[in-house]
C-alpha cells in the first residue's frame, strides 16, 4: 500500500478516510486535522495561554504535543488521582514529557484536598462509585488551576471514540441536558473556565499512531476502575459498525455537530450561583464538590 501524500511506503491504513499514509503523513495529516478543528468550530485563538489537562495516557500527551508544535503556549496540568501505582506510572509519564520538551507542568494532589484520601477512598466513604467521583474532583481541580494560573482556557485530550460513545450513551437515554451540554468547546461562565476538546475528530486509532510515530511515551495501562465500564462497551458496539462500515463514528460525530442548534433549544440549562464554600458556580447552594469533602472529611 502506497501512502496517498506523497507515494512512499504507507505504515498504516486510515479506511475512516480510504487513505493509507507513511509515518511523516501520518503526523503531517493528523496536525492539519486539528488545526482545522480548532479554527473551524473557533476552540482557540491565537496567543490564548492554554492549561492542558495531562493524564498521562496517548491522547493527552499526544495533545500537548500537537499543541506544541501547531504553536500554541500550552503547559500541562497533572493531577494526581490517588489511584496507587497507576497514579504513580501516569505521574512519571507526564513528568517525562514535560521535562523532555522543556515545558512547564503543574502537578495537583487530590490527596492534599482531602486530608490524606485518594480517589478510592474518597468513594469508599461517599458510597459512590469512583469515577462518578474523580469526574466531579477532577472537573473541580481543574477549573481551580486553571483559574489560579491565569489561564483563558482548558484542552482536554477526548478523542473522535469518546465523544461518540458518549453521544451514543446518552441518545440511548435521551438524556436531553446532558446531550444539550455536549460539546467540543463549553464557554465560560465567570468562575468556570472555557473548555475544549481539539482532538474530537481524530479516532483513538489515530492517536495512538500518532503518539506512537512521535516517540511519545504514555502509559499503556488503563485506570483499574475503567474495566468493565459502560463506555467501553459503547466503544465496542461503535467499534463493530466502524469495521462494517467504515467512518461511521465521524459522520455520527458531524451530523451531531450540525444538529446541535436543535438539541440547544430543547435542553434546559439550570441557574447558576455561586457556591456558598468556595464561589465555584453552582445550580445549588453548596456546589457538589464543597458538598462531597465535607461528607468524606466527617468520617477522617
Ligand atoms: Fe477516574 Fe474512572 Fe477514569 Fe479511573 S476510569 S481515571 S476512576 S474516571
Ligand atoms: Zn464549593
Amino acid at each position: 500500500m502506497k501512502c496517498r501524500m506523497c507515494g512512499g511506503k504507507a505504515v498504516i491504513k486510515l479506511p475512516a478516510h480510504n487513505i493509507g499514509l507513511c509515518s511523516e503523513c501520518l503526523i503531517l495529516f493528523l496536525r492539519r486535522r486539528v488545526e482545522r478543528t480548532i479554527k473551524r468550530l473557533r476552540l482557540l485563538s491565537p496567543g490564548e495561554k492554554i492549561l492542558v489537562a495531562i493524564s498521562g495516557g496517548k491522547d493527552s500527551l499526544s495533545l500537548w504535543d500537537l499543541l506544541l508544535e501547531l504553536g500554541y503556549e500550552a503547559e500541562g496540568l497533572y493531577i494526581d488521582l490517588g489511584i496507587g501505582d497507576y497514579s504513580q506510572k501516569s505521574e512519571e509519564k507526564a513528568v517525562g514529557f514535560a521535562q523532555k520538551r522543556g515545558v512547564g507542568l503543574q502537578i495537583v494532589r487530590v490527596k492534599e484536598h482531602f486530608r490524606g484520601l485518594g480517589i478510592p477512598e474518597i468513594a469508599r466513604r461517599a458510597g459512590r462509585a469512583p469515577c462518578s467521583v474523580c469526574g466531579l474532583v477532577k472537573r473541580y481541580l481543574m477549573n481551580q488551576a486553571g483559574k489560579k494560573g491565569g489561564f483563558d482556557v482548558i484542552a482536554t485530550g477526548h478523542n473522535l471514540d469518546d465523544e461518540v460513545s458518549f453521544l451514543l450513551s446518552n441518545l440511548l437515554s435521551w438524556q436531553r441536558e446532558s446531550l444539550a451540554r455536549q460539546a467540543p468547546s463549553l464557554p465560560d461562565r465567570q468562575s468556570l473556565l472555557r473548555k475544549v476538546k481539539p482532538l474530537v475528530l481524530c479516532s483513538e486509532r489515530e492517536m495512538a499512531a500518532y503518539a506512537f510515530v512521535r516517540g511519545i511515551d504514555y502509559i499503556l495501562d488503563e485506570c483499574p476502575y475503567s474495566q468493565g465500564s459502560t463506555s467501553l462497551r459503547y466503544k465496542s458496539v461503535l467499534n463493530k459498525l466502524e469495521e462494517h462500515s467504515p467512518g461511521t463514528k465521524l459522520h455520527f460525530y458531524q451530523g451531531f455537530l450540525k444538529n446541535r442548534s436543535l438539541l440547544k433549544m430543547t435542553g434546559e440549562e439550570p441557574e447558576l450561583h455561586p457556591c456558598e464554600g468556595c464561589g465555584y458556580l453552582t445550580p445549588a447552594q453548596i456546589c457538589s464538590f464543597c458538598r462531597l469533602r465535607e461528607r468524606v472529611l466527617q468520617k477522617v
